[in-house]
């Protein structure tokens, strides 16, 4: 759930809270999150460590160690939260990361997250790491490499967008607000759209992404973890009313992801 725009500001936030800081425990309450390692190896990896540095890359944290990297991948349900001082564990709280300073605790009601701690650099062992395209924040894509990329995938154009092999960092919530700005249907083929329509879209999801992550730059990790998404124009508002048109907003379900979209804004 938490696409590009919140972790960004996410790891800025663990970055100022816990760079400096050398890692004296690892507790895991649930196992179900860690891959690769076993709980020992993980714990034995991190312990007496020092947090350089947290990153986003895509839908991935990666918070830097000195030998290794914590990766994780939160899913649709995982959150990141930091305490001064230990508390005791909920039933949806999975890893605490205890150092010398501020604990970083990973919690995910629907425990689908994954938790990796691997070789600095090395992300060969993280599921959905490799083969994704370029960060779709990146400041220098240009329209024409977008152009030149998204010609390269087929399919509903919603699904192009969340597609991490095109550009990483969309999710569904976002790819919704997205093309509610370019006023195009999320169930057009990708092949179907003209070059202005294109344009639209690259346009629309510069401005969508940065303006989310203005505005959550403005708040705290525990506001952003409370996941109060107030500024979404149109996902998950159906039923609602469209603040483009002051029409209908529609929506769709499918497996488990909701599309919202509106008829008279979007062709
Ligand atoms: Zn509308």
């Amino acid at each position: 759930m938490p696409e590009l725009p919140e972790l960004l500001v996410i790891s800025e936030h663990i970055t100022n809270l816990l760079a400096g800081h050398a890692i004296s425990q690892i507790s895991v309450y649930n196992h179900i999150v860690i891959h690769g390692l076993t709980i020992e190896e993980f714990s034995r990896g991190a312990i007496g460590e020092t947090v350089q540095k947290c990153e986003a890359d895509g839908k991935f944290l990666i918070v830097h160690l000195n030998d290794h990297d914590i990766v994780i991948n939160p899913m649709l349900t995982g959150r990141f939260r930091a305490f001064k001082r230990y508390r005791n564990p909920t039933r949806i709280d999975m890893v605490s990361i205890q150092t010398d300073g501020p604990s970083l605790w990973y919690s995910d009601t629907k425990k689908m997250g994954r938790v990796y701690l691997v070789p600095r650099g090395d992300y060969s062992l993280v599921a959905g790491f490799s083969g994704r395209g370029p960060s779709a924040m990146n400041p220098t894509l240009s329209l024409e490499d977008f152009t030149l990329r998204i010609k390269q995938f087929n399919g509903q154009i919603k699904s192009v967008l969340r597609n991490q092999r095109f550009l990483k960092g969309i999710g569904n919530a976002y790819a919704d607000e997205i093309l509610l700005y370019a006023g195009i249907l999320p169930f057009r083929k990708r092949v179907s759209l003209s070059l202005q329509e294109i344009e639209m879209l690259y346009l629309s999801m510069k401005k969508v992404l940065f303006r989310i992550e203005e505005i959550l730059a403005e708040r705290s990790l525990d506001d952003i973890t409370t996941e109060k998404r107030d500024f979404l124009m149109i996902h998950n508002k159906g039923g609602g009313i469209c603040p483009l048109c002051g029409g209908r907003v529609s929506e769709v379900r499918a497996n488990r992801f909701k599309t919202s979209y509106c008829q008279t804004c979007q062709k």
